[in-house]
């Protein structure tokens, strides 16, 4: 690899250069000024910008808040003509989430969202859909439960599960 044979500031210029070149194969991707906001974004995270997480960044953090699986934005990776592999996007998504950039949100067993919104706040799971919301409001808790002891509470996770109405 070439990074070893230049210094970090060589390392991100290259790699600011590579999206740009993308950015005029893929229509779909953001212009450039939302690459140097995803490489400010990376450095204040203390993550190293490499392709794929600028690749992905840009796809999380410019379009919004976003509530993504790791399968849908390799779905949106693929159409963006990103060369990128299903498990470089959960490895990414993982260290997203390890750098404070993502809360991962686990709706059922099987099946974690990345939530780009990481406050504390609770959502709606609407099952069979595969779609992740944020409650607007309306939720509210009278009384939290003493933590076990020798333990303090960290978060608390609400997911209110929705499934269709049946119609009669
Ligand atoms: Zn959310």
């Amino acid at each position: 690899m070439d990074i070893q044979a230049t210094n970090t500031t060589l390392v991100d210029d290259d790699c600011g250069a590579d999206l740009v070149q993308a950015d005029v194969v893929g229509p779909s991707l953001p212009p450039d000024d939302g690459v140097q906001r995803c490489l400010q974004f990376l450095s204040d995270a203390g993550l190293r910008p490499t392709r794929q997480r600028l690749a992905l960044g840009q796809l999380l953090f410019l379009r919004g808040h976003r509530h993504v699986t790791a399968e849908r934005l390799y779905e949106e990776a693929i159409m963006a003509n990103m060369n990128l592999s299903l498990a470089t996007v959960y490895n990414t998504l993982n260290q997203f989430t390890e750098a404070g950039l993502l809360r991962r949100i686990a709706a059922d067993g099987i099946k974690s969202f990345f939530d780009t919104d990481t406050s504390v706040h609770p959502h709606f799971y609407l099952e069979g859909e595969d779609v992740l919301v944020d409650v607007a409001d309306g939720l509210a808790f009278s009384k939290m439960p003493e933590a076990l002891p020798g333990h303090e509470i960290a978060r608390l996770d609400v997911i209110v599960h929705l499934r269709r109405k049946r119609v009669m």
